[in-house]
């Protein structure tokens, strides 16, 4: 029978407790997976790197109870071994083991530190856990090349360089584990970019080939080429929605499955990615639980939304109602530009700077009602904060907006009095983060985040305050005025028009 798993995104601030694990295990069992990935990089507490444990990683001992809780499922690790490493990067004691200085994602390949480091990582991973399969990473590692010891390396190849330092980094790692007594698992977007590097990885190697967009058709046996097994993987669109797009991550389920049992390729994979930003992984299981079905009758399972059952309708609404309001709330597979705006960067007026006339409009009217209509068909505090958050970041624009136009008539007090009702949001979703985590192992992140958004605030409403009658001999311009930079007479916005000092 060709495997059947989903992949849990643990890396991305998620702090599940061993209750948690232990429900999300029954829901996979439940669903008929052979078994869950965990998805770990800096997330797991390994024994060798004491300096990069985080509160609340994943502990080999909450692996082994839920091995022994349930049997029959497969525990499969997902580490990260060059790319996407970005939790060993920026901690003290990981710096040298960048490729790019203060940037990226990637560790370099030339140095033994990242060899010796890797090794750690995976020897770790293969005295903990016990699955057949051991999933090494290798995705994404754009910054190939980067550095002068890996660049002039790259360039000293006859054939494709890139490809070279890729195989020669991860080639040995598969092999380790082989050696280990276990099946080694990649990720096949490097390897479709550099097809040489295939080559070299040992013949037991599994291809996890993710394709988000449409099927495996074309590449499935690009990535069988040297005689490997590939697995098919299709994702839930959560990564780049406000909550999740349900109509593409349907069609993606269904395709990448239908491909995966016409070629006969060695299983399906669902990915979830990215539940920081105020997702919830509860939100998604039903989804989960119904890619399961779609796995072995693409074309005759029943839609994700009726998975949904009694919230089929919050579903609907905030998966596919959402979307039809375009703009940024439309699926172009991007990383969400309201969730990153809103909250990522630090300065929640980001998002009132760049969607602030479209929020602050028709679509942004159009949301709210959306989400005052979710909120009635919301069967669960889950869907609640979810629906709450979207609400949340549509209303900031419009009070914002109208703080804006206040500020602009020389009425900083109207501005102020618009602005106010934001510290209450703020404290508001900080609950929301806080019952996210209790519930379900979210986001520690997001609340600070909140924390963080309410201080931006509190510090443009002093300038508002203190500015906003002209105080300066000028109004600045409101957009400067939120940004975080900038600082009272420099009227010229030095800070702006120097953007190289930003980097
Ligand atoms: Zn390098």
């Amino acid at each position: 029978m060709p495997l059947r798993l989903w992949m849990y995104d643990l890396a991305r601030e998620q702090a599940p407790t061993l209750d948690h694990l232990m429900g999300l295990a029954a829901v996979s069992l439940d669903a008929g997976y052979d078994g869950i990935g965990l998805y770990l990089e800096h997330r797991f507490a390994y024994p060798g790197l004491p300096w990069a444990r985080g509160t609340q990683a994943l502990t080999p001992d909450t692996v082994r109870r839920v091995r022994s809780e349930f049997p029959s499922l497969q525990v499969v690790p997902f580490v990260n071994l060059l790319s996407h490493v970005e939790g060993f990067l920026y901690s003290q004691g990981g710096q040298g083991l960048r490729e790019g200085a203060g940037h990226g994602m990637q560790a370099c390949p030339s140095r033994p530190e990242t060899t010796a480091f890797a090794q750690k990582v995976l020897d770790d991973t293969l005295a903990v856990f016990d699955s057949e399969i051991v999933h090494i990473g290798g995705d994404e590692t754009w910054q190939l090349g980067d550095c002068p010891e890996c660049r002039a390396r790259a360039e000293a190849s006859t054939e494709d360089g890139k490809a070279d330092l890729f195989a020669a980094h991860y080639a040995p790692l598969a092999q380790r584990v082989v050696a280990a007594g276990r099946r080694p698992a990649v990720w096949g977007d490097m390897i479709l970019a550099h097809p040489a590097a295939g080559a070299a990885f040992p013949k037991e190697t599994l291809i996890f080939d993710w394709q988000y967009f449409g099927g495996v058709a074309e590449t499935a046996p690009r990535l069988a080429a040297h005689g490997h097994e590939v697995v098919a993987c299709p994702t839930l669109h959560v990564y780049d929605a406000a909550w999740m797009h349900t109509g593409p991550s349907e069609e993606n389920v269904r395709r990448v499955s239908r491909d995966a049992l016409d070629l006969g390729l060695a299983g399906v994979c669902l990915t979830t990615w990215e539940a920081g930003l105020f997702g919830a992984y509860d939100t998604v299981l039903p989804a989960v639980a119904w890619a399961r079905t779609a796995m072995d009758d693409p074309d005759g399972a029943p839609s994700m939304l009726e998975a949904y059952g009694e919230s089929a309708e919050w579903a609907r609404l905030m998966g596919e109602g959402l979307a039809e309001l375009g703009g940024v709330f439309a699926h172009d597979g991007h990383r969400s530009r309201l969730k990153s705006r809103f909250l990522l960067f630090a300065d929640p007026f980001s998002l009132w700077r760049h969607h602030g006339a479209e929020l602050a409009g028709e679509a942004g009217r159009a949301a709210v009602a959306l989400c005052e209509k979710a909120a009635f068909f919301a069967t669960d505090e889950a869907q609640r904060g979810v629906t709450a958050f979207v609400r949340g970041a549509v209303e900031f624009c419009q009070l914002t907006d109208r703080a804006a136009v206040h500020y602009a008539e020389g009425r900083p007090e109207k501005a102020l009095a618009a602005l106010a009702p934001l510290r209450h949001l703020f404290d508001t979703l900080e609950r929301v983060a806080r019952d996210t985590h209790r519930r379900i192992g979210g986001s520690l992140a997001d609340g600070e985040r909140c924390g963080r958004a309410r201080e931006r605030l509190e510090e443009v409403m002093r300038r508002v305050q203190k500015y906003g009658r002209g105080e300066l001999g000028y109004l600045p311009a409101f957009d400067v005025l939120t940004h975080p930079r900038w600082v009272p007479y420099d009227q010229a916005c030095w800070w702006l028009v120097n953007r190289w000092g930003c980097e």
